[in-house]
């Protein structure tokens, strides 16, 4: 397949698409040939700057400002994106926040808006999207888990119960959608270098390159290949899967 655009003439809808591993996704699949919506929350210039290398890639390419854990702001950007692409195959949920506390000094907010984000806003964007996806002829969702969910860590009861939530919407999408032909897989990765990550104590980093069996940290490409692959027709009897891209953080 090298070579080939593996995504030609798709449309893909990346929340969280302006930064760090969602960034590589949307370009990843805008060098495949794939249209590109991407949504983000705040950062204007982060989300253009994407946009822009998109279009020169000669592909489709439009930026929303959405708070993705909002259902009716989710409902109104979908519907948008509906009507300017007149067609969405591919959804990757990746729009993420965290808020690391140990459980005892954690707030309800923190716990809520982490929940609200990474959960609901998952939820948000494919209940909005179905209609849309379900006219596809190979309709992909990809969640974007993280270790976290499988292993629990601690420091991280919001997002590991919101990234453990993920993994059964992700089973329960491919067994509702599977009829539709629509697949649903969840990616958990590791430690990854974004900004999410940057700001990381140096003894946490100095911990990860000890206990991943590859000794580093991943780059996003790293984890938008796995998401290529996934929304490609390589992956077409592949559904309700959770394919880790950790360097063997969790064996
Ligand atoms: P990041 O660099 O912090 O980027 C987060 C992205 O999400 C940005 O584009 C941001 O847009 C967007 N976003 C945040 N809140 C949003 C909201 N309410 N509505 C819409 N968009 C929102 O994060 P990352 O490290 O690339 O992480 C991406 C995903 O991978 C997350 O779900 C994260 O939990 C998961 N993950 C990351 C790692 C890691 O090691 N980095 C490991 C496992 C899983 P704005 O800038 O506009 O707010």
């Amino acid at each position: 397949m090298k070579g080939d655009k593996m995504l030609k003439g798709k449309t893909a809808v990346v929340t969280g698409g302006s930064r760090g591993i969602g960034r590589a996704v949307t370009l990843g699949a805008a060098k495949n040939g794939a249209n590109v919506a991407i949504v983000y929350s705040g950062d204007d210039a982060a989300a253009a700057d994407v946009k822009n290398l998109a279009i020169e890639m000669g592909v489709k390419a439009e930026a929303y400002k959405c708070n993705v854990s909002d259902f009716e702001q989710a409902r109104e950007t979908c519907n948008r994106i509906t009507t300017e692409f007149k067609a969405v195959d591919i959804l990757v949920n990746n729009a993420g926040i965290a808020r690391d506390k140990l459980l005892m000094m954690m707030s309800e907010t923190d716990f809520d808006d982490v929940i609200d984000v990474n959960l609901k806003g998952a939820f948000n964007f494919i209940k909005h999207l179905s209609r849309a996806i379900i006219k596809s002829s190979a309709g992909r969702i990809i969640n974007i888990s993280s270790v976290s969910g499988l292993m629990g860590n601690a420091g991280q009861a919001n997002y590991a119960a919101a990234k453990s939530g993920l993994i059964g919407l992700t089973k329960t999408v491919a067994k509702e959608f599977a009829g539709k032909k629509i697949t649903c897989n969840a990616i958990a990765p590791g430690f990854i270098e974004t900004d999410m990550t940057a700001g990381l104590p140096q003894s946490v980093r100095d911990h990860a390159g000890t206990a991943i069996p590859l000794k580093r940290m991943g780059t996003p490409d790293e984890v938008a290949n796995a998401a290529i692959f996934l929304a490609s027709d390589l992956a077409s009897y592949i559904t309700g899967e959770v394919l880790k891209v950790d360097g063997g953080l969790y064996i």
